[in-house]
């Protein structure tokens, strides 16, 4: 998963390029950065990479699901149906927006279950936000036949699955918009950074418009006479980030994307041999880009009698159930709808009334999957590791 582990002299190279153009805003300085422009040159290469229209670089993806929200005009009276097993970064951009987040169930692929957003719409729903999960599909085409027939967008998170497709065409273009994170940990590292994909023009200018303060980046007067259509906000990214975007992206299927599919294979080598474990589904295992190898276990005793081999032996799992990051029943300030404000909003209203609340037991199914699953982190960097990973596997196996 994470491209810090191969920083190296081209990332190093392009960071001296921006040092030496003395311009760190991706705006402006026309003559004094002779032609270097970092953070637009990573939007193109990337726009390329992924097939699509238009990419806006942002200072995050959390930022970037926040743009997003405010091109489609989602706000205040609104809902928004995401999923259950995410990172909370997704439910945060949706309050932060001013709406309220539903959550629907995952499937088996760990994603948004078409069969559930129905269940979870209402008039309000202004968008819908499916999560390709630790390096996987959604059943993204199902996601958006179900949106079109109702009507409502949808933003694919695809923060956690850069590089990754569906039958070759990339994740993040099936939606109106797609989302993703450059974050310290993420596939492709700018230390922090997001970007916004998307082939409709009008959503890509008013998103370019919100994330630099509602200029109107008009190209024939300078920046200090651009005028505003609307009111925004700053979610730039700069222009060391844009550089090592640049080096990251050169590297993304060869030498980030490829080992970890290397080393992901070697690992599920052994597990298959084992009968009682079942993997994560994948709509198409050759676009998963490897970072992750979730696998199943009958039921929750089983993964918990086996997670222990695994610890004992020094290599444990990740348990989506019990780690507190990514499961909704594991987000105890969301449950106890827990405000910074004295109001209690974004969970009350000003004078006090519920906007929404969140009851421990409303996703049965998503619980079930995730109690009986373990998760294994893919490195690019693991030939050490992998041979003692296969031994403890197979001393688990025998404790089933
Ligand atoms: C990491 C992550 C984000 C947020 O990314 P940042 O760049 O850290 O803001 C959003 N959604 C998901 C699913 C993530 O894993």
């Amino acid at each position: 998963m994470p491209g810090y582990e191969i920083i190296g002299e081209e990332e190093q190279q392009e960071i001296l390029d921006v040092l030496a153009s003395k311009t760190l805003f991706r705006y402006e300085f026309h003559e004094q950065r002779r032609g270097v422009y970092k953070v637009e040159a990573f939007e193109k290469a990337f726009a390329d990479y992924c097939g699509v229209k238009h990419a806006l670089a942002v200072s995050s993806a959390t930022a970037a699901l926040r743009v997003a929200l405010a091109a489609l005009g989602v706000g205040p009276g609104d809902e928004v149906v995401t999923q259950g097993f995410t990172f909370v970064a997704t439910w945060e951009a949706v309050f932060e927006s001013g709406a309220v987040p539903v959550f629907a169930e995952i499937d088996d692929t760990l994603c948004l279950d078409p069969a559930d957003i129905e269940n979870r719409v209402s008039p309000r729903t202004k968008a819908i936000i499916p999560v390709h999960m630790c390096g996987g599909q959604a059943k993204i085409k199902q996601i958006v036949e179900v949106a079109d027939r109702l009507n409502i967008p949808v933003i694919e998170d695809t923060a956690q699955a850069c590089g990754g497709r569906l039958h070759g065409r990339a994740l993040g273009t099936f939606g109106r918009m797609g989302t993703f994170s450059f974050d310290a940990v993420k596939t492709l590292t700018t230390g922090e950074g997001g970007m916004i994909i998307t082939n409709d023009k009008d959503l890509f200018v008013r998103s370019s418009e919100f994330h630099d303060h509602g200029h109107d980046h008009d190209p024939n007067v300078g920046r200090g006479l651009e005028k505003r259509n609307f009111i925004g906000f700053n979610y730039r990214m700069m222009e060391l980030q844009g550089a090592l975007g640049l080096a990251q992206l050169r590297k993304l299927d060869d030498q980030i994307l490829q080992r970890q599919r290397q080393n992901k294979a070697r690992i599920k080598g052994v597990l298959s041999g084992i009968d009682q474990v079942t993997f994560r589904h994948s709509p198409d295992e050759d676009g998963d880009i490897g970072s992750f190898i979730t696998f199943f276990l009958p039921n929750e005793e089983k993964a918990r009698a086996f997670n222990k081999v695994l610890t004992e032996e020094g290599c444990p799992a990740v348990s989506w159930f019990e780690n507190p990051w990514h499961y909704y029943g594991q987000w105890e300030h969301l449950l106890a709808s827990k405000s910074c404000l004295p109001s209690g909003y974004p969970f009350k209203t000003e004078d006090g009334q519920d906007r929404c609340n969140y009851p421990v037991s409303s996703l049965p199914e998503t619980a079930r999957i995730l109690s009986r699953s373990l998760t294994i982190p893919i490195n690019i960097h693991m030939d050490q590791e992998i041979p003692r990973i296969i031994q403890a596997i197979q001393k688990a196996a025998l404790a089933l």
